[in-house]
This record gives structure tokens, C-alpha cells and sequence, in this order.
């Protein structure tokens, strides 16, 4: 591959985009790899194209290597495969539904588990068959509520899915450990930093989901891990330890006078200064007020959701623990059509008979005792014991998870960072060949219920996540696997210093090296160099002053070394240093 910067169609940008605010949109917005459409809809331009295409054929090598196929599933689908397993609904408002000319229903597909469940329904019928890894790299379609950071969170993006078909559970976990394998090693060919964390509640044991996280500042996922034991684990899936209870000695509940305390920090105060109650925040409890709304329809249920009043609810950790069901705010019309409950002032006295659902933190254990609202204006109540004063209809992990917290497995303290999934390792189960019924027939004859996995790969989000770890205040970084080229060869200067730099590049794209030549005439050495860096091709070598003398320089992108070399070694350097082991 040879590339010429006097034909390449590429414009790189001095300034920032405008709606950017991670580095990785800026940086390849300026750089010229991928353009705007519309929000989370973007183009590739072809230095763009090609990194995609690189991690692609990464992603690619390592699931054939591990035994996977490739197949190619269309990305318009009709309704009636995601109606048979109910997520035309349940997917909400995430779904891109669109009708055809005659009104018939369709989708863009988000995830392809209904296609290849009836693809391989289709095709095998015997015990023999199995197992079976199927998969493909495709662009999905999510029509996210908040697209973002340009390809990072994008609602057109490609991904690779893979599915695995297993007999029994073992083989499910053999399918489920290959993936785990295969993805270990093409991220370490990608050259991403990344985090195996658990994702799902109770995984603590097995592993029946796994997340591949990157991680990073800028990342919409937050993630703990335990430097004692090594547990890390998504914040949605961490399972808060329930405290042991005091459950002899409480006093009797007591209605308290509590006026102007709008905030924890101004009830605690209070209580204590005025009651002698010596509480901090964490001895409170708070009644959040939420609607789940039933995806796919309007109906929504009130749910009250108790916590200690040193916790914020963690949105994401609450959506979690209610999906499919999907929680909204309740505004004040909903107040006012619950006048039972008096805002500011909740307790869980009343809600059994208000009919309200109430869940609670793990913490509040049976036995506990709380300072809560007292459901009336201006007064909260004291010793309001759980098991005695109110009875919760369960517990739910919303609250959210903070550093120092106790680690799950082994009570040290957990420490709280950021990332971006990039991929992710899942054991389905019968879910979905429970809905499609699809059974193998055994060797005696009576039919076994298919076991499924499913494992996707970021592909697109991989580009931007590397542009977000790789990068300096000069521009892209590229790893060499990934990079656009694996040399930028820069000519600049008045004499024949563009005409020698071509003359090397076309011997080395000959030696099958892929090369960027910037021969553009008419521009000058800075604008070349800041070009050169912006677009982050990880060896640059420079023919410009120094060829009289017969020297040129190279450069290595990541560690910015810089060197002078005889113009007669520049090949072979540039060869040793995009084949190391040639
Ligand atoms: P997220 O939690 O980030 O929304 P997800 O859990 O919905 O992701 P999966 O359904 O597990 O994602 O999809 C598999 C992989 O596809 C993810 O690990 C991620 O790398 C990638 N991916 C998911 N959503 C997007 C998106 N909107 N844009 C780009 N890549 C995405
Ligand atoms: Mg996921």
C-alpha cells in the first residue's frame, strides 16, 4: 500500500470540532478519519476506513483461530424473530423500528441472538452437529439515549457478535472460555489497556459475564476492583454485603419536629443538636420515589427505593436492577396524584397501605434502626425499625458504590475507576432456543434443549477507544497493528527532497511495507510535521534539510525519539522498526 498525500482525499483540522469534548472525537475529527452525520451517525474517510478495517481483520484472525465462522446477517429484520422472544418490546426505546411499504413491521438490528438461533435451527438437527461458533462483524443499530463522544457511543456502529451452541454446560463453559481466551489475545493485539471485570450480580464463583473494560477518564462505565483478592466487577454487579443486625434494644418509634431540614446534612444537625440523637447521614434513611415504566407501553408502577441518606442512587445501578422495566422521575403531578405521600417527608410506616412497593438497600437489614420521614410536613421519625416499624417487599442494589467500600468477596476496601466496555462474554442459556425451541436429537433418540453464549466486540467504539488511551498533546498514537500506515515518510525542502522520499516509499511499499508519503508540494515543513504527527502513523522519517549531507531523520511517534541515520540505512531502519522480528 502506497499513499500520497497530493491525491489522498484527507483534510486535517487546525481547530477542535465544536460538539466534541473527549480527545478521542476531537482528535479524529481533526486528523480527518471520520466525519459527522448526525448524532452517533458518522463516515469513514479513508485513513479512518483502513483503521477500521485493521481491527477488523484482528478482531477476524483470532475468532477464526479459536474455531469461530463467519456468517452475515442482513441488519433490516422482521418483527416476528424478536416478537417470538419478546425483546420487540423489551428492547424499549432503543429499538429502531421501521414499517415497509405494505406496513409491515421491521428493525434495524441491535444484537442478532433470534437470527442465529434460527439460522442454526435451520440447518443442524443431530447431537453430532455441535458445538458450533458462529459469527459475524456487522453494524448494529441503537437508537441510544444519549449518543456520544462521536464513535465511541455511536447508534450505527459495527460490532462483532459471536454465538456459541453447546449441548450441556460444560461445553458452554469450553465455548464460553475460548471467547475469553480469543478476546485476551486480540485486545492485546490491539494494543488496548484493558480490565476483565465481572457483569453480572452473583458472579462472584463462575464467570457467566465477563466485561472487557478500557480503562479511561472519559469512560461512561465505572468499575471496582479489590487489590487484595483481584475481584473487580461493574459497578451494576456489585452486591452490596448486608451489614449484621441489632435486633434487641431499640427504643420505641418517636415522631420528631424536624422543621427546615430540606437537606440530610440540615436533618442530622437537627436531630442531633435538638434531640441528642448523636446520628451521622448514614443512620438515615431516604424514600426515593421512582415510575417504572413497562417497556413498549405506557403503564408505569410507583416504586419507593430506601437507602442510607449518605448514598446517592446510582442511575445506571438502579436501571439495571429494574430492566427490562425502565425507571422515570416523578414529577410533581405525580405527587399531587399520591397525596399520601408528602414530599420531603417519606417514611416506609405507611406504604403497605398505601400500596406502594417499596425495595431497600441491602443495608437496611431486618433489625436496623432508621431516622426517616414521618409522612407528615415538618416531622421525621426516630427508631423506625426495619422488620418492626415497616417491611420492605425486598432489597435492590441502587445505592451507589464508593471507594473504600467493602469488597464483596473479601472485606478490603475497593478502589473505583472508569472505563469503556469493548467487549463483552456472556452465557446465555435457553433463553433463546427455549424460544425457538431449538433441540439437538441425541444418540437415544429424545431431543436436548441447545445451550447458548453470546460474546460482542466493539469494533468501531475499539478505533475511538484507542484514539482515547493513544495520544499525546500532539495527536493519535496509532499501535502499529491498527495504524493507518506503517511509515509516514515526509519530504520537504526545495531541492529533489520529495522526489527521494517517493523514491523510498515505492521501495518499501515493495518490500510490503504500508506507506504514507507526504509529497504535496507547495506546503511547508511545519504544516508537514504537525500533519505527520496529528495523524499518529507510528514511525515518521523525514527527508529534508540534512539530504545534501545524506542524512535523514526518523522519528518514533510514541516515545518521540528522535534520530539522524545515512540516508543509505533509512530502509533498512524503517523495515527493522515495522518488522521487528525480520
Ligand atoms: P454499553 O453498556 O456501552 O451500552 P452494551 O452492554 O449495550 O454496551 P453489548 O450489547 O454487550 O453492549 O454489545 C457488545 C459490544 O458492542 C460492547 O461491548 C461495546 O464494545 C459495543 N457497543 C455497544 N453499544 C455501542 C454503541 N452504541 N456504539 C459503539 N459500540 C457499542
Ligand atoms: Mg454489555
Amino acid at each position: 500500500m502506497l499513499l500520497r498525500m497530493s491525491t489522498l482525499f484527507l483534510r486535517t483540522l487546525r481547530e477542535d470540532p465544536a460538539d466534541a469534548e473527549v480527545p478521542s472525537h476531537k482528535l479524529l475529527v481533526r486528523a480527518g478519519y471520520v466525519r459527522r452525520v448526525a448524532p452517533g451517525i458518522y463516515s469513514w474517510l479513508p485513513l479512518g476506513k483502513i483503521v477500521l478495517e485493521n481491527v477488523a481483520r484482528v478482531v477476524r484472525e483470532e475468532m477464526d483461530a479459536m474455531g469461530g465462522q463467519e456468517v452475515l446477517f442482513p441488519a433490516l429484520l422482521p418483527r416476528e424473530y424478536y416478537e417470538a422472544t419478546g425483546r420487540w418490546t423489551e428492547y424499549g426505546d432503543t429499538l429502531f423500528r421501521l414499517k415497509d411499504r405494505k406496513g409491515g413491521d421491521y428493525l434495524l438490528g441491535p444484537t442478532h441472538e433470534e437470527l442465529f438461533t434460527d439460522m442454526v435451527k435451520g440447518e443442524y438437527s443431530s447431537y453430532k452437529d455441535y458445538p458450533v461458533i458462529l459469527y459475524q462483524i456487522q453494524t448494529k443499530y441503537r437508537d441510544e439515549a444519549r449518543p456520544r463522544a462521536g464513535i465511541l457511543r455511536g447508534r450505527e456502529f459495527l460490532m462483532k457478535d459471536s454465538y456459541s451452541f453447546d449441548l450441556d454446560d460444560d461445553g458452554l463453559k469450553r465455548s464460553y472460555e475460548l471467547h475469553r481466551e480469543a478476546y485476551i489475545k486480540l485486545f492485546d493485539r490491539l494494543g488496548i489497556d484493558y480490565k476483565i471485570v465481572f457483569a453480572v450480580s452473583g458472579a462472584m464463583g463462575g464467570s457467566a459475564s465477563e466485561e472487557f473494560l478500557a480503562p479511561c477518564e472519559t469512560g461512561e462505565d465505572t468499575f471496582v476492583a479489590c487489590h487484595n483478592c483481584g475481584y473487580a466487577a461493574n459497578a451494576e454487579a456489585v452486591v452490596t454485603p448486608a451489614p449484621p443486625a441489632v435486633t434487641a434494644g431499640h427504643p420505641a418509634l418517636e415522631v420528631l419536629d424536624t422543621p427546615d431540614t430540606p437537606t440530610i446534612e440540615s436533618l442530622v444537625s437537627l436531630v442531633n443538636e435538638r434531640y441528642g440523637l448523636g446520628i451521622t447521614a448514614a443512620d438515615t434513611l431516604k424514600n426515593i420515589v421512582v415510575k417504572v415504566r413497562t417497556p413498549g407501553s405506557d403503564q408505569t408502577e410507583t416504586l419507593i427505593v430506601g437507602l442510607p441518606g449518605d448514598r446517592e442512587v446510582d442511575f445506571k445501578r438502579l436501571e439495571a436492577s429494574l430492566s427490562p422495566g425502565i425507571p422515570e422521575i416523578f414529577e410533581a403531578a405525580d405527587f399531587e396524584r399520591h397525596p399520601g405521600l408528602v414530599r420531603g417527608y417519606i417514611g416506609p410506616q405507611v406504604l403497605k397501605e398505601l400500596g406502594i412497593r417499596y425495595l431497600v438497600d441491602p443495608r437496611v437489614v431486618a433489625g436496623s434502626a432508621w431516622v426517616t420521614g414521618a409522612n407528615e410536613a415538618g416531622r421525621h421519625a426516630a427508631h423506625v425499625v426495619a422488620g418492626r416499624d415497616f417491611e420492605a417487599d425486598g432489597t435492590i442494589e441502587a445505592a451507589e458504590v464508593r471507594a473504600g467500600d467493602d469488597c464483596p468477596r473479601c472485606g478490603h476496601r475497593l478502589s473505583i475507576d472508569r472505563g469503556i466496555e469493548i467487549g463483552h462474554i456472556f452465557q446465555l442459556g435457553r433463553k433463546y432456543a427455549d424460544a425457538a425451541s431449538l433441540d439437538a436429537l441425541g444418540p437415544d433418540g429424545k431431543p436436548i434443549r441447545v445451550t447458548m453464549g453470546s460474546y460482542g466486540v466493539g469494533v468501531s467504539r475499539a478505533v475511538a477507544v484507542l484514539a482515547e488511551q493513544k495520544h499525546d498533546e500532539l495527536g493519535l498514537v496509532w499501535p502499529r497493528e491498527v495504524a493507518p500506515a506503517d511509515v509516514h515518510i515526509v519530504g520537504t525542502g526545495k531541492e529533489n527532497q520529495v522526489e527521494v522520499a517517493v523514491r523510498l516509499a515505492e521501495e518499501l511499499q515493495a518490500k510490503g511495507l504500508r506507506v504514507l508519503v507526504d509529497d504535496r508540494a507547495g506546503v511547508s515543513p511545519g504544516v508537514k510535521f504537525k500533519d505527520a504527527e496529528l495523524l499518529g502513523v507510528p514511525t515518521i522519517l523525514i527527508i529534508g534539510r540534512g539530504l545534501a549531507q545524506g542524512v535523514a531523520e526518523l522519528r518514533d511517534r510514541a516515545s518521540g525519539v528522535k534520530e539522524e541515520i545515512p540516508l543509505s540505512e533509512a530502509a533498512a531502519r524503517v523495515l527493522a522498526a515495522a518488522v521487528p522480528e525480520a
